[in-house]
């Protein structure tokens, strides 16, 4: 697997993805190797170790301290090329994205993307054969429900794996790894990175909340099927996100469903945009608490937040997908529960 790290540690996401590939190599019985690409990793290759990783191969070099598509791309091109792994994975973020095409395209091998679960399964198709332990990628697809990507014939079996579906194993300072440093020759690129700018945090840092109040399209109508000003229920959201910051001084966002977003509500401009999206084409997000209102809870949606803590929905529908998921389900019209909610929370005074 390749590891991205920022700011002189391991990112988050190359944590989950560690045990993401740890559970595959246990269930394998494979070692799990790390590939850290950059300048000055010595201490990052033994955070890895401690986190799961049974070998790290360390590509250091002055030359790759910044990010560099091409270069990184050949050096785990070579490696992938040396070793013969049976499964290679990347973080399916922009950097994991940006290499992995580029490395399954040159090998070739089939590359799945966005995968929320990873298994190891034995496979028979009656046109191919029979396979034994292949690696299953999961993901959703393009409709409602999830698909299951098999890559019988070519390897390494590629995949990406979507942050916040994998929780980090906790380090383990007495795991014992092997560190290599491998020796990569840069050659000559026809392009090269002047400047690196870094962009501010996204606003609303839906990932980086410990509450995140989510609206649907719900919230357009009144339990009766009456049409409602959809401003009222953004503003208890509001009044939710104050009383929980006021109370237990946690940091909420609020998060909307595709469908809310896409609906482009002419009272909402300004307040709901694609930057609150949460789903599969959207932000995962994984609070400590996700409220999901007026929201069915269609598969797109509950991949980006099923890892939640704590899940509570409210919905009309008893039969909403999204109760599948929830912890705390309140069957109701929001336009009634909501203010409820808050008062609950608030303590009172805040819901008027
Ligand atoms: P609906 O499905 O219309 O649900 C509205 C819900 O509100 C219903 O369950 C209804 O019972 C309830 N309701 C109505 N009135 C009230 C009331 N007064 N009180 C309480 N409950 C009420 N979706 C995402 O969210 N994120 C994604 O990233 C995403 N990516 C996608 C990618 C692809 C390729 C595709 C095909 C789809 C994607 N979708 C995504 C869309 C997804 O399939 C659903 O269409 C969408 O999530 C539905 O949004 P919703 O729940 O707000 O609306």
């Amino acid at each position: 697997m390749y590891l991205q790290h920022s700011k002189g540690g391991l990112t988050k996401d190359s944590l989950e993805l560690l045990a993401a590939g740890r559970g595959v190599a246990d269930k394998l019985k494979h070692e799990l190797t790390g590939v850290l690409i950059g300048s000055g990793l010595a201490s990052l290759a033994e955070n890895a170790v401690e986190h799961g990783a049974d070998r790290v191969l360390v590509v250091d070099s002055p030359a790759l301290e910044t990010y560099f598509n091409l270069a990184y791309a050949d050096a785990i091109y070579s490696l992938v090329r040396e070793r013969s792994p049976y499964v290679f994975l990347f973080t399916a973020n922009e950097v994991g994205k940006d290499i992995a095409a580029r490395v399954a395209y040159r090998i070739p091998t089939g590359l799945a993307t966005d995968n929320v679960q990873l298994a190891i399964e034995d496979y028979t198709n009656p046109a191919l054969g029979q396979f034994k332990d292949l690696l299953i990628q999961v993901r959703p697809d393009f409709g409602t429900r999830l698909a299951r990507i098999y890559t019988p014939r070519h390897r390494p079996q590629m995949a990406t794996v979507r942050p916040g579906n994998f929780t980090p194993l906790p380090a383990d300072p007495k795991r014992k790894g092997v560190v290599e440093n491998v020796k990569f020759d840069l050659p000559a690129y026809p392009a090269k990175v002047t400047a690196v700018v870094e962009l501010p945090p996204p606003v609303p840092d839906l990932a980086g909340a410990d509450v995140v109040i989510s609206l649907g399209l719900g919230i357009l109508k009144d339990g009766r099927g009456n049409p409602k000003d959809p401003r009222e229920a953004y503003k208890y959201a509001e009044k939710l996100k104050q009383a929980v910051e006021t109370r237990y001084h946690l940091r909420a966002e609020i998060g909307a469903s595709r469908a809310l977003v896409y609906a482009e509500v002419k009272e909402l401009e300004g307040l709901i945009g694609k930057a609150n999206q949460v789903g599969q084409t959207g932000t995962t997000v994984k609070p400590k608490v996700y409220f999901a209102i007026g929201i069915s809870g269609a598969v797109q949606h509950r991949v980006g937040m099923q890892n939640s803590s704590k899940i509570v929905a409210i919905n009309l529908d008893p039969q909403a997908p999204i109760f599948k998921v929830a912890h705390y389900p309140i069957v109701g019209d929001l336009y009634e529960e909501l203010p409820r909610l808050v008062e609950a929370i608030g303590g009172g005074g805040l819901a008027r």
